[in-house]
């Protein structure tokens, strides 16, 4: 199959999007950007169509895809009901990094959901998407762009490695804003839960909506319930090279990465830092990648995955990172550093 490549950097082109739109409309796959990272799009109420989502990218068939919407009646279409603290939820942040569970309408197929009778609902915060959303028939079920288990695409090109000769077509928008995916909340249980850490955090959720707890599978790793969402069991944005998350007091984190990367070179292996900014005058070793500055938390966010990836090109050994434990999003940005790292931690 030959993959055609849409380039919207320059904004919305309605000749391309309605050419998508005719794409999803006959059950083909067009992946897009959105302001977490490129999603894989399919028609969400076509088995058959969704189904090729789960082929594409190798995903096990258990992981359910979230459907993209792009207004409010379209939930509608998909939901049995919409708790009233979903819906102060969703009008503080839709459209926006913010996906909701809701008990699934039959209109969904088991195919969408993973074969769960509930159903994940995102209306995202960028042109192109909402654009293609509705030339494509107001529902397009969509994970992120990636083989399964690689690190997710934030631009185009990182789509076209995973993806090219595979799927109908590519949009190329640039660039993603934010690098990591949307917060996802329960709203299925007794009280609100979030499932996956995002741009929004846990203090933005409760000033909307008050209480909202944490799944315990992310708060501790060795939790005898696996997570609720299925997709948080898997290893994942895994790069090909070991990587190891240093921790400690700045100074020593930036001591004892210097002295392993200086070992490895040592070894005649390549050895791969993933640091901030503020570090870099203390590197002498290693292949260093600068991911942002910790001053801003949307810098480190955005670049996690593309580093990833860089280091896959490179073909480095092992990767040493610091940890990135910032006030906001820290928690997310971790959340996704950890499963990458395998969860092995050096400390110092
Ligand atoms: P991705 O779009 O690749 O970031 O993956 C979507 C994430 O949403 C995965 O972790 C899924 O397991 C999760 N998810 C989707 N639908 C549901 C659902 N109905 N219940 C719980 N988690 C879900
Ligand atoms: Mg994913």
């Amino acid at each position: 199959m030959k993959t055609v490549i849409e380039d919207m950097r320059a904004g919305v082109r309605e000749d391309g999007i309605r050419r998508a739109g005719e794409i999803i409309k006959k059950g083909g796959l067009v992946a897009f950007p959105t302001e977490t990272v490129y999603g894989l799009g399919a028609n969400a109420l076509d088995p058959e169509a969704s189904g090729k989502i789960y082929a594409a990218k190798g995903r096990p068939s258990d992981n359910p895809l979230i459907v993209h919407i792009a207004d409010w009646e379209a939930l509608e279409g998909i939901v049995k009901e919409v708790p009233e603290a979903a819906r102060k939820l969703g009008e503080a942040f839709w459209p926006g990094p913010l996906t909701m569970i809701f008990r699934r309408k039959e209109t969904v197929p088991l195919t969408t959901t993973g074969g769960l009778e509930t159903v994940a609902v995102r209306m995202p915060d960028h042109d192109i998407a909402l654009a293609l959303i509705r030339a494509g028939g107001g529902y397009i079920a969509a994970p992120s762009a990636n083989t399964s288990g690689r690190p997710s695409p934030t631009r185009a090109s990182h789509v076209q490695e995973d993806m090219d000769g595979i799927i109908d077509m590519i949009i190329d928008g640039g660039d993603v804003g934010i690098g990591l995916e949307s917060t996802i909340v329960d709203f299925t249980e007794d009280s609100p839960v979030i499932l996956r850490p995002g741009y929004l955090n846990q203090e933005m959720i409760a000033q909307v909506i008050g209480e909202v707890r944490m799944d315990q599978a992310l708060i501790d790793e060795h939790s005898p319930r696996p997570p609720k969402a299925p997709g948080m069991k898997y290893r994942h944005y895994a790069p090909k090279a070991q990587l190891y998350i240093v921790e400690g007091e700045e100074e020593a984190v930036r001591r004892k990465i210097d002295d392993l990367a200086s070992q490895e070179e040592s070894r005649g292996r390549k050895a791969g830092i993933l640091a901030a900014e503020e570090s870099v005058p203390f590197y002498r070793h290693g292949i260093l990648k600068v991911i942002g500055s910790r001053e801003d938390e949307l810098s480190i966010s955005r670049h996690l995955f593309a580093i990833l990836r860089e280091f896959d090109a490179m073909e480095v050994q092992v990767i040493y990172s610091e940890a990135f434990y910032t006030p906001r999003m820290g928690q997310a940005i971790m959340n996704r550093l950890l499963k990458a790292a395998g969860h092995q931690i050096i400390k110092t």
